[in-house]
């Protein structure tokens, strides 16, 4: 389809991330490391079609290509500073998975759940992503585990899942979590131990403000959350709507 130089040239995305992500602080830097989180993907005309996915059902993993849609227009630097290497080194965008890239592309390697094809429409659901909240997806592809994964590959500065955080629950943060766990919200406490001992602080704040309180969405929750040297500790659980329901 392309000819001549490629210059430049236009993509249609092929779908809709729908991700109880909705700001970027708090999203995993990187997918599985919270396999609990649960979204889909929404097909979109016109690859919203069975034909389009027949026979992806019968693997448990895909790849998915999408557009850094939120930072998309905010340029990008030829060095990054990996959070991994503490927001201080510095290294080649091409050396990094940051989204402040020439082509704002990201790559995700994501558990699919099943594919729904009810009501004339082609939904995916997937776990353990990191993608935010209506990213538009460019392509879709079966991971395949003889060609992707690289039992002996080399992992530069990255070398292992970062290093985690110890997560505590205030008394009233946790009598919320229950009371959000008996109206139906799943394993809310050990959700957000999984989302937050990943350490969502910019690095940078982890030397300038080693004691600060912070605040961050997933789904309807509104969460704040203390953080003192390797503690964090979680003090306020309450839906959106202001109502702790107790
Ligand atoms: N696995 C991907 C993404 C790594 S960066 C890759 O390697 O290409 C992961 C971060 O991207 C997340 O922590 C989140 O902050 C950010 N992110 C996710 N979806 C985004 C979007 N649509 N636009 C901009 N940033 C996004």
């Amino acid at each position: 389809m392309f000819s001549g130089t490629y210059n430049a040239f236009t993509m249609t995305p092929i779908g809709i991330v729908h991700s109880p992500f909705h700001e970027k602080f708090g999203i995993p830097r990187q997918p599985g490391l919270v396999p609990q989180v649960k979204g889909h993907i929404e097909l979109l005309p016109p690859c919203n079609h069975a034909d389009c996915v027949r026979g992806l059902e019968a693997f448990s993993h895909i790849w998915v290509l999408f557009l850094f849609h939120n930072t998309a227009g905010d340029g990008w630097r030829p060095t990054v500073r990996p959070p991994r290497l503490g927001g201080r080194k510095k290294v080649g965008v091409f050396a990094s998975r940051s989204n402040f890239r020439p082509n704002p592309i990201g790559q995700s390697v994501v558990r699919l759940d099943d594919i729904d094809l009810s009501g004339g429409k082609v939904i995916l659901n997937i776990s353990g992503h990191d993608l935010l909240d209506q990213t538009p997806v460019l392509d879709i592809k079966p991971y395949l585990g003889y060609a992707d994964c690289i039992a002996d590959s080399r992992d530069g500065y990255a070398q292992a899942a970062p290093a985690s955080l110890e997560v505590i629950f205030s008394a009233d943060a946790l009598a919320q979590c229950r009371e959000l766990e008996r109206t139906g919200s799943g394993d809310v406490v050990q959700l957000l131990r999984a989302l937050l001992v990943q350490d969502p602080r910019p690095a940078f704040h982890k030397r300038r403000y080693p004691d600060k309180t912070y605040g961050m969405t997933f789904g309807d929750f509104d969460i704040k959350f203390e953080v003192s040297g390797n503690t964090l500790c979680v003090t306020r659980v309450i839906t959106e709507t202001g109502d702790d329901k107790r």
